[in-house]
This record gives C-alpha cells, structure tokens and sequence, in this order.
C-alpha cells in the first residue's frame, strides 16, 4: 500500500456544508450534516476532484479563517503570500515540488502535457473556454525551465497501439470480454474499490500519464544520454486523480517512478504566472521530438468518446486495410451518460459502448457480473464529459455555464483533431520509430514490461 498525503480534502474551517459537493460526488463519499463540515470517506473516494469544481465555500478576508490564511496556505503546500482563493474543497498543491525539480542543477528535467490541457489553460488569462493553445503552451514550459517539452498526446498514440492490439488478442482468444478502457484513474480506482472481480476486463495498459513517464526514464534517457535517475519527469493534467496514479507502486517498471510530480491546469497557471509569463502572449512553438509528435486521434482522448473513436480508427485499418481520417462510427444515446454502436470490420462485430460518468456505469457493470453483457470494449471516463472536465481544470464559478463550458472545451479539440494532418494513431511517424528503435513491436516483451501493469492492488487507499 502507497503512503503519501492525501490528494482531495475538505478544508472544515471554510466548509460551510451547502452539500453541493456531495451531490456530484459519483460514489457517495461526502457526509456530514446541512450547514456543518462535510468529510470525505477516503476509502471509497476516487479523487476525481468534482468536488474541488463545485466548491463555491471560500476563506473572505473578512471572515474568521482570514486571520488564518497565511498558516492556511503553507498547510496546502502554497506560498505564505500566494494570492490563490481558498476553497474549502481542494486538492494537495504541488507546485513547490515541481519548482524544486526545476531548480535542481543535476536533473534534466522532461514535461508532458495531457490533451485536455490546450483546450482550457487559456482561461486561466480571461480567453473562452476551447481557445486552442498548443504552441504557447509549448513555449510557456520551455520559459518555465523544462529542457525536455513532450507530450502525453504522444503516449495517447502508443496506448492507440496497445490498446486496440490487446482487444483484438481478447477477440481472438476468447476473453476476458468485455474488455475496459484503463487511461481514466477514478474509473480504475472505482473499479479494484467497488467491483474487484470484474478487475480482468480492465485493459493492462497504463494510462498515456503512466506510458510517456516510463518512456521518459528508458528511450528518453537513451535519448538525452543520462541516466534514468537523473531525469525529472513532470506531467501536467486536468485531473486530480493523476496525483494519485503517480504515486501508486506499481507506476515505476523502469525501475523508478514513471512521473515524479503532477501539476494540474491550475497550478501550471499559478507557476506561470509566478514567473512573469504570460501564455496568452507566447509565440507558438512546437513540443520537442520525437515524444511531442502526436497524432488527432490522441489529442480526442480528453473528451468522453475520444479514446474509443480513436481506438475504431486504428482498429478498422488494422483489421480490414482501410485508412480512414474518421471512423465514421455513430454511437446513439442508450440511457443517462451511455452512447453505444456496433461495428461491421471485415465481417467482425465489434459493440461498443461509451460511458460518460462514473455513476452511469454501474448498471452495465452489473450485466456483466450477471454474464449478460451485449457488448466488447467499454470505454469510461469518471468525469461527465471527460478530462475537459476534470477536477483539475479551471474552476468553473457560479454564474457560468458550465455545460456550454465543457462543450466549447470539447469542440476545441476535436477541431485540433482536423486540422493535424495525422489523424490515426498507428500513422504517427515518431511512434512507429519509436517501435522499430525500442520496444519491437504492440505487446511485446518491452512494452509488456513498461507500458502495461496489473490492476487490482490500490482499492483502499486514498
Ligand atoms: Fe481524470 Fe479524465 Fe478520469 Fe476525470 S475523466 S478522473 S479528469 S482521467
């Protein structure tokens, strides 16, 4: 069992306990009466942050607390002079961490940053929400000190590989059907929590997170020509939940741990600005090959429905030799936050089902305990909408809307996704070298070793 602090918490001296919060917890972990503090069961919480989102309880200078405030902030890992609003509901604060990597002379410091990312950091500088901002966001690491500036679209386009090799060998071998996405860590936790026997239909590949870190500590090592312990490997994430995923013991194949910190957007945005750098003026630069090059299908991953439409677009070149830009694949609504299809691939049928909240899950899980499941490849992201929606995102306040939010979040990417002139993942050039120089070939030994993992160790702890 892991033992690090913990991610998500509930302040109980700005709790005001309006209880909104426990309303969008999707697995029932918030207690506590209407106007007291509330508390969170961490050994059923799954730290998708939805709580820290709707959060609306905060520490006024004219309060009590304030008198607080500087013990208050040193307490959640901020500067004693931060000027970031206390929330009650908040998540653990590593921006000191990641300061100390970068400033650490023997380190050669590696960044990713996840999809969901480029499409939301922007309104951290008063733009819309889905204002595309790759480029800046490039430069604004480089500014920010990291020698290395990657990309989890690129491990979005390997886990593409694994992934929808690992389903067609379930296909192939009978089982165990059918199979889960695994790239979502609330879904994971919920799933080795609240559902322990159904674990083997998880997929054993590592989130796109987990993939590039232990890519960084092996090929991007070979690559930069240090040694894996010398390399400091930054993620930044829309989720909460990643800060969790990092710490878990079996994220370190390489023999060290496949990402040493995770910032969310927030505190991208709060380092940035710290700096003097404004990413809203940077110029727009590309990320660093080879683990920057990516393909549209990953950047869809950070919308509910994007690893499955990209997962189709291999799998249907794969299977029947058609290379196509869009699986075509139309999924209809089958019930709250579930959208399914079925797929003809020379003559195969593959049913799929999309699921867009944890909540809306359950009742599918249940078939498939009762060996009733009508279908092959699940796909399930915790947050409604998906990582555009993460806990980790920019906060959302009262007054906007925040459906309309996440849509333009959403169609942000997925207009990045057109514009790319690769759109599959098996056609992203730097990831077929990368098959061809260091791991061989889609499950193979290497990537068994670095890119897969078991599930099933991690249910109680927080
Ligand atoms: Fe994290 Fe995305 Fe899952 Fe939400 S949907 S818990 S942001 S991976």
């Amino acid at each position: 069992m892991t033992n690090f602090s913990q991610v998500v918490s509930i302040d109980p001296a700005v709790c005001t306990g309006c209880r909104r919060c426990s309303e969008v917890c999707p697995v029932d972990a918030i207690s506590g009466a209407e106007g007291e503090p509330q508390s969170i069961d961490t050994s059923r919480c799954v730290i998708c942050g939805q709580c820290v989102q709707i959060c609306s309880a905060f520490v006024s200078p004219f309060d009590d607390a304030a008198e607080n405030l500087p013990a208050m902030r040193t307490g959640r890992g901020l500067a004693a002079n931060d000027s970031a609003t206390l929330f009650a509901a908040h998540f653990r604060n590593d921006t000191k961490r990641v300061g100390d990597l970068l400033n650490n002379p023997s380190m050669k410091s590696m960044v990713q940053c996840a999809p969901a990312v480029r499409t939301s950091i922007a309104e951290e500088y008063g733009l819309a929400p889905g204002t595309l901002t790759p480029g800046q966001l490039a430069a604004s690491l480089r500014r920010l000190g990291f020698d290395a500036v990657y990309d989890t679209i690129f491990a979005a386009d390997v886990t593409i590989m694994e992934e929808s090799s690992e389903l067609l060998e379930r296909i192939r071998s009978d089982g165990p059907l059918p199979m889960f996405t695994s790239c979502c860590p609330g879904w994971v936790r919920y799933m080795e929590s609240a559902w322990p026997d159904l674990i083997d239909h998880l997929s054993s590949c590592k989130s796109p997170q987990q993939m590039a870190g232990a890519l960084f500590k092996t090929y991007g090592a070979e690559i930069a020509g240090v040694a894996p312990e010398s390399i400091a490997s930054v993620s930044v994430m829309p989720c909460t939940g990643k800060k969790h995923e990092a710490a878990r013991p079996e994220m370190q194949s390489s023999g060290y741990p496949d990402v040493d910190a995770v910032l969310t957007v927030t505190e991208l945005a709060a380092m940035l600005k710290a700096k003097g750098i404004n990413l809203a003026e940077m110029p727009e630069e590309d990320f660093d090959v080879p683990m920057g090059l990516y393909s549209g299908a990953g950047v869809i991953f950070g919308a509910s429905g994007g690893v499955m439409e990209a997962a189709l677009r291999t799998a249907i070149a794969v299977i029947s030799g058609n290379e196509v830009n869009e699986s075509g694949v139309k999924f209809v609504p089958a019930g709250k936050g579930i959208r399914r299809a079925s797929v003809e691939v020379a003559g195969r049928t593959i049913r799929a089902v999309i699921v867009s909240g944890l909540a809306n899950a359950a009742a599918l899980l249940e078939d498939v305990r009762a060996g009733k499941a009508d279908f092959d490849f699940m796909e399930v992201m915790c947050c409604p909408g998906g990582c555009v929606a993460g806990g980790g995102q920019p906060k959302l306040l009262p007054g906007v809307n925040v459906e309309e939010a996440i849509a333009l979040r959403r169609s942000g990417l997925y207009r990045h996704d057109r514009e790319l002139p690769v759109r599959a993942s098996h056609k992203n050039e730097s990831v077929l070298a990368l098959y061809e120089k260091f791991l061989g070939k889609p499950l193979g030994h290497r990537s068994h070793e670095l890119l897969h993992t078991h599930y099933g160790t991690e249910g109680g702890e927080h």
